[in-house]
């Protein structure tokens, strides 16, 4: 396979953009490798510029679960961009796209829509904080809430592939509120919030993880949050910016039966498009401005192209038997890259639920940020490398998810399986 063109596009894109990327984690330095260009994509196909095509299980990081350019997303961005691209007024749209979460998630009677996932959950924390009159948070080690002064503690995505615990730039007066703690240890949480409940205004957690690799929560751990939170008048956040209509129509909240006061939403509800949304039990939302007077506004907070790109994505995803159709994909895919594995005597973990999955190079157990570091980035840069080359394109870094999309076929499985049998081998 030949990345001639991608090599000199990077180089060019190097000049201009910081490390050639708008976000750190496109690069594909921690796989040892440049990043592809990426010309156009279609199902569950990239090609890149220099012609070569990819089954690709990153969809945007999330947002594509129906698959690159659905022609009912391109119809209908198509149809609102004929009307306008942006007005700041309200329209029609965002009624229905708030009816439309209120329905499939069962926590949420009320939503604002807002342009990405970080600043969901800026403004969830913002509103926890502005409704106790507290300052303190909880969050937990490997998860990642966008890029937020007081969430970039500890975080997973693209700080873990970097191997950094947060950022430069973010005054210790900020951090000081925030307490970041290991991943499904209730008891570390229970023994914090003995000492200082009364002064913590939320714990914010992806209730799936999603961004050191795929961790799920150990029976008990979200249901143990609920019950502090209650104990103490805690705010509890759900940011299921990842987990949202991709485990379930109504998220990680209805497959574990616990509701948050809060839910961050994102990536599937824009269809591709720049978007993030917030929401949750009235009484709390009613304290945002204009009729309360907690702030956060946005120019494009309900973009009609959003709108439209992400309602047109929810209708398909309210079908009947979608979610069993994604399970089933992802069960067979999964079976068969444990497979392989096995086959070649590489130690790999899969964790997965529903459509969203990962790999970890590494025999032991991974139930948190700690066990998940002790992954072997190096055998998974082989891995990626070798996926690469036979034409998966999958994340360039051992940190993150896969995802499964509607459009994956039998025979995109079956090849991706193949490849991987043979890039275990490689990595041997
Ligand atoms: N929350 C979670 C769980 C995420 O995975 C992400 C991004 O990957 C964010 C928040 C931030 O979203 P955005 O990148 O749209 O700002």
């Amino acid at each position: 396979m030949e990345w001639e063109k991608s090599k000199r596009l990077y180089e060019e894109a190097c000049k201009w953009i910081p490390g050639g990327v708008n976000s750190p984690v496109r690069s594909a330095r921690a796989v040892g490798m440049n990043p592809i260009f990426v010309k156009e994509a279609r199902g569950c196909r990239l090609v890149d510029e220099d012609g070569n095509t990819y089954i690709d299980y990153v969809g945007s990081w999330g947002p594509l679960i129906v698959g690159h350019s659905h022609p009912d997303i391109v119809e209908a961005v198509r149809r609102a961009a004929e009307k306008g691209t942006s007005y700041g007024i309200p329209t029609q749209l965002e009624i229905s796209m708030a009816q439309k979460v209120v329905e499939m998630v069962p926590s949420i009677d009320m939503v604002r829509m807002v342009s990405s996932g970080t600043e969901a959950t800026m403004s969830a924390i913002r509103l926890a904080r502005g409704y106790t009159g507290r300052k303190k948070i909880i969050k937990f080690n490997g998860c990642y809430h966008g890029h937020g002064d007081c969430l970039l503690v500890q975080s997973g995505s693209g700080l873990a592939t970097l191997g950094i615990p947060g950022s430069p730039g973010i005054p210790e007066e900020i951090v000081m509120h925030t307490l970041s703690l290991p991943y499904n240890d209730l008891g570390q949480v229970e023994e914090v919030m003995e000492r200082m409940g009364k002064e913590v205004a939320a714990i914010i957690v992806e209730p799936v993880a999603a961004n050191m690799g795929v961790v799920l929560p150990r029976p008990g751990f979200l249901q143990g949050l609920r019950k502090l939170c209650d104990a103490f008048g805690t705010v509890l956040i759900f940011d299921e910016v990842i987990s949202g209509f991709r485990l379930a129509a109504g998220g990680a909240q209805e497959v574990f039966g616990v509701l948050p006061d809060l839910t961050c939403l994102g990536k599937i509800i824009g269809g591709g498009l720049p978007v993030g949304a917030y929401g949750g039990k009235r009484e709390i939302m009613m304290k945002m401005a204009p009729v309360g007077d907690i702030y956060q506004a946005g120019t494009l907070s309900g973009n009609p192209l959003a709108m439209s790109a992400g309602l047109a994505t929810l209708n398909i995803l309210s079908s009947a038997g979608i979610y069993e159709v994604l399970e089933e994909k992802a069960n067979y895919l999964v079976h068969g890259l444990a497979e392989g594995a096995k086959a070649a005597g590489v130690s790999v973990r899969m964790n997965r639920i529903g459509s969203l999955g990962c790999g970890f190079f590494t025999a032991e157990e991974v139930c948190d940020f700690e066990s998940a570091l002790k992954a072997d980035t190096q055998a998974y840069a082989v891995f990626f490398q070798e996926m690469l080359k036979g034409g998966i394109y999958m994340a360039p870094s051992q940190f993150e998810a896969f995802f499964v999309s509607l459009a994956h076929e039998k025979s995109d499985l079956d090849r991706t399986v193949e490849v991987a049998a043979q890039a275990f081998e490689r990595v041997r």
